[in-house]
């Protein structure tokens, strides 16, 4: 959560008297700052602190003397008088008092903090703005103790300062500026640390010289640390295994970011039950995922069909003449040819198989728009090395192709296109359910007409004011992007697979209502890239469709592909009937009537 909206409530456990914590628990407002536990007291603080002195100091010289006496004269110790006792209980409340006071926060610093007290440039900074239902905005300090768990996990202690900055930047409310000076490292990775600063040894080259990526990344981090004088505390570096993203996920660690992971579900998908795995950090769309998968269930669940499933990939080539660029676009639409080229395609891999090259021209360029299947892989790679195949087969023939690239953009990867759209790429999948009238009353709180009627309004005619390209959708995106993260898909194609068309039609009477999700381009695999990394894999895991499937190949991806659609089916439902529901929202608020707002979800 984000800590400017973490509400001030007691943390369990004891609450020093002198914490801040302390402070945001009785509900300080103003300068809280200013403020002190000895404000409870009846006496000033250095009155209370002088009585409890002196009266600790007097009864040890009384109790010590008494003790001397005893010995002197051989009377047993273990008989005291009432004097006594009394000196006895003084000693003992003096006592607690004075380690109470003075004691536990310094003798806790030095067993628990870190030397050089790593929280104290945050307890400047993490300033939390708090609102009450009928209070003014006060301003309390946040104890910067309660910060990100992976914190915790961080071992190499880095040692913050505040930086000494120009007053107008000081000003500046947000920007937190901290330094970070030297962290104890182990003597022998000094002097790699130093020779990276200095930039005698380059930062990319430390895993392969020193055949340790942990070690070569909590390097790296260190030395970039000192090089922008910035801190990296926040950002884990235990608890990853650099070596699993070595030459294939990620270049040049220094740690990586924690995304929470929420579950949706069960999904009832094709006779089946499904938790969906969700990593986001947007409130309420896992709530939203999981009613709409709730509203699903209980309608008797929802029915996907595969309708394509082919990764694509067009290079682009130049031609002298526009009639040289067409005889090559003839001679590759030609069914004759197919087969020949299929074999030469095919050779890149045992699992790709080509399918179709639809060719576009332009004057004297061409781009040929190669489409084949990849196994359970999401297949770009794949795709690249058969079409590279075929480039260099086709070159005998047609010598005076000039090859720009491998990638002509027609493909089209990672950016909003038509011809995905239209065409499809990845995995092609409908999904539908028909939800009982009761269930849309019960369950997503609204009618069945409202709905029809603002899905016609928004998903279809809104979209369509707004030259939408494969929008026709309330928020696919948002559940495509989060099943991505947790599942290690490649999230920068969620702009093509987010492509959705939202239907929704009133059934038997208006009674019920048949919602469909119609989306043409989820690309996604179950092995390569980021789904074998352990968090990713344990999610597909979940699901089902951990790396290849051994019976038939592509049917985990596929499987995958489906669940894709049945998530976003129920989200969808949610959020329209959040949306849907506003009307009523609106006109409870109008009666004084409290509402929760579940319309939060962006759309
Ligand atoms: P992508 O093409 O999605 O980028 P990669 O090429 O990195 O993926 O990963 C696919 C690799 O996995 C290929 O080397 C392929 O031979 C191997 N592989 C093993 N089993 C399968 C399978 N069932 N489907 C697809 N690829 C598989």
């Amino acid at each position: 959560m984000d800590a400017r909206r973490r509400p001030a409530k007691p943390l369990d456990g004891p609450v020093h008297p002198r914490s801040k914590q302390h402070r945001a628990d009785v509900g300080v407002a103003g300068d809280a700052s200013s403020l002190k536990a000895s404000d409870a007291l009846p006496l000033p603080l250095y009155l209370t602190n002088a009585v409890f002195f002196t009266l600790f100091f007097s009864v040890v010289y009384y109790l010590l003397s008494r003790w001397r006496e005893k010995i002197r004269t051989s009377t047993p110790l273990h008989l005291v008088t009432p004097a006594e006792m009394a000196a006895i209980v003084a000693f003992v409340a003096s006592f607690i008092y004075l380690v109470g006071f003075f004691g536990v926060d310094f003798v806790q610093s030095l067993i628990l903090r870190p030397a050089g007290d790593v929280w104290t440039a945050d307890d400047e900074d993490d300033d939390v703005v708090v609102a009450g239902a009928d209070h003014d905005k006060i301003l309390l300090k946040e104890d910067s103790r309660s910060s990100p768990c992976g914190q915790a996990l961080d071992c190499a202690p880095v040692v913050q300062k505040p930086k000494l900055v120009d007053p107008v930047v000081q000003d500046a409310p947000k920007e937190k500026v901290i330094e970070a000076v030297p962290s104890a490292m182990p003597e022998e990775d000094e002097e790699i640390i130093k020779s990276v600063v200095e930039g005698k040894m380059p930062s990319y080259s430390l895993e392969a010289k020193l055949g340790d990526c942990k070690r070569a990344a909590a390097i790296r981090r260190e030395a970039l640390q000192r090089i922008t004088g910035k801190s990296l505390s926040g950002l884990p570096l235990e608890g990853f295994d650099y070596e699993s993203i070595l030459g294939q996920c990620c270049e040049m660690p220094v740690g990586y970011v924690q995304i929470p992971v929420g579950i949706a579900g069960p999904l009832l998908l094709d006779g089946r039950e499904y938790s969906v795995p969700m990593a986001t950090t947007e409130g309420c769309l896992v709530a939203s995922t999981n009613r709409g998968c709730k509203a699903i269930f209980v309608s008797g669940g929802a029915t996907s069909v595969l309708l394509r499933d082919g990764m694509t990939r067009a290079p682009i080539v130049r031609f002298a003449t526009a009639k040289r660029a067409a005889d090559l676009k003839f001679f590759v639409e030609n069914p004759a040819n197919f087969e020949s080229l299929a074999v030469i395609f095919n050779r890149s891999s045992r699992f790709a198989r080509l399918q179709s090259i639809k060719c576009a021209i332009a004057g004297k360029n061409l781009y040929m728009r190669f489409s084949c299947s990849t196994g359970d892989a999401m297949g770009m790679n794949m795709v690249s090395k058969g079409v590279q195949n075929v480039l260099d087969f086709l070159q005998s023939d047609f010598p005076d192709m000039d090859v720009l690239g491998i990638s002509g953009n027609f493909c089209a990867d990672k950016k909003p296109a038509a011809v995905n759209w239209i065409e499809g790429r990845g995995k092609s999948v409908v999904c539908e359910a028909i939800i009982k009238g009761d269930v849309v009353r019960k369950v997503l709180k609204t009618s069945v007409e409202a709905l029809v009627e603002l899905n016609m309004l928004k998903n279809l005619t809104g979209s369509a004011m707004a030259g939408a390209l494969g929008g026709f959708n309330a928020h696919a995106s948002n559940i495509v992007a989060a099943i991505f993260i947790a599942t290690g898909q490649d999230p920068a194609q969620n702009v093509e697979s987010s492509h959705c068309i939202t239907m929704m039609e009133a059934l038997n009477d208006g009674k019920d209502l048949h919602v469909s999700v119609t989306m043409p381009s989820i690309e996604v695999g179950t092995v390569g890239g980021g789904t074998q990394l352990a968090s990713q894999s344990a999610c597909l895991n979940l699901l089902g469709v951990k790396g290849a499937n051994k019976e038939l190949a592509g049917a985990n991806s596929r499987l995958l592909a489906t669940v894709v659609s049945g998530a976003v089916l129920a989200a969808e439902l949610s959020l329209m009937s959040a949306i849907a529901a506003g009307q009523l929202v609106r006109s409870h608020m109008k009666y004084n009537r409290s509402s929760k707002d579940v319309t939060k979800v962006s759309s």
